[in-house]
């Protein structure tokens, strides 16, 4: 009997020896290839839902999800940040951001400053008018007030069909701003993007708001990730955004904030 016990307790002190130790050896594991993987910093300008909101004080939306999800492809952690727009862009200039996410459109003259990932969304500027507003395309905003979030395509395509420094077009930081000066009656309309200004209206039943869409004097724009001019991480991103396109998971993450289902060939053949 004595002999036994004795064995037994030999044999789970052994066990417990080898499972403590394996423990150890997995903990040290994790925590030495958490150690070694870069966490980016990222900037956005987060009232811009569905792409950007703070949610009980994260930020959250698409492009927090998709960035998560190409980081981890590429090998990377994101740290992101509410810097705001002009903050976001400045610190990607000055390299005190590794990567801007805030559903910016690529366009010629941002390509001269800075480096974009391949598309990841398709937008298109559309408009806000109040409910009873006779406003049926942009041509119908000449002599109205519009709101634009200042420095975005929204701004461009306001100005291109009414011109620059129009005193018509109000700038603001932000597409919620602009939202308000068209609740308080400040502007009669606010131009800013499709799924920005679907998502607005939608959320505001009782703010008496509509969309009015034309794509005839609004051109189709594509979302990039932003980096710092010549950075090593576009191509690695561009690879990784890849494979998220092909395994499913920007569909997922699509599905999870648009309810239908991505059109990932038309993207991905946007890509140059
Ligand atoms: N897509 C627009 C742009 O890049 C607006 C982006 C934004 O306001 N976050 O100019």
């Amino acid at each position: 009997m004595k002999k036994i016990n004795v064995k037994t307790v030999f044999v789970l002190l052994i066990s417990c020896i080898f499972i403590l130790s394996a423990c150890g050896q997995g903990a040290k594991e994790t925590g030495s290839n958490s150690s070694s993987v870069k966490t980016l910093s990222v900037g956005t300008e987060a009232t811009f839902a569905p792409f950007e909101f703070m949610d009980k004080g994260k930020v959250s939306g698409f492009d927090v999800d998709l960035l998560n999800a190409v980081a981890k492809a590429a090998g990377y952690k994101v740290d992101i940040k509410n810097t705001g727009w002009d903050p976001m862009m400045a610190g990607i200039q000055n390299g005190s951001i590794d990567i801007g996410i805030a559903g910016i459109t690529i366009n010629k003259d941002r390509k001269s400053t800075y480096d974009f990932s391949n598309p990841y969304f398709e937008s298109i500027n559309m408009i806000v008018v109040g409910k009873d507003s006779t406003v049926e395309n942009a041509k119908d905003l000449k002599g109205k007030k519009i709101g634009v979030q200042n420095g975005t395509t929204g701004q461009m395509a306001a100005e291109k069909l009414f011109g620059k420094n129009n005193k018509n077009i109000s700038k603001y930081e932000t597409s919620a701003m602009s939202f308000m000066a068209l609740e308080n009656g400040d502007v009669e309309a606010v131009v800013t993007d499709n799924a920005v200004a679907n998502e607005y209206v939608k959320k505001n039943p009782d703010k008496n708001v509509k969309t009015v869409d034309d794509k005839t004097n609004f051109s189709p724009e594509y979302y990039g990730i932003l980096f710092p001019k010549g950075s090593e991480l576009k191509a690695k991103f561009d690879k990784a955004l890849n494979d998220v396109l092909d395994n499913g998971t920007y569909t997922e993450i699509y599905k999870k904030w648009f309810g239908v289902e991505p059109d990932v060939e038309v993207l991905k053949s946007a890509q140059k």
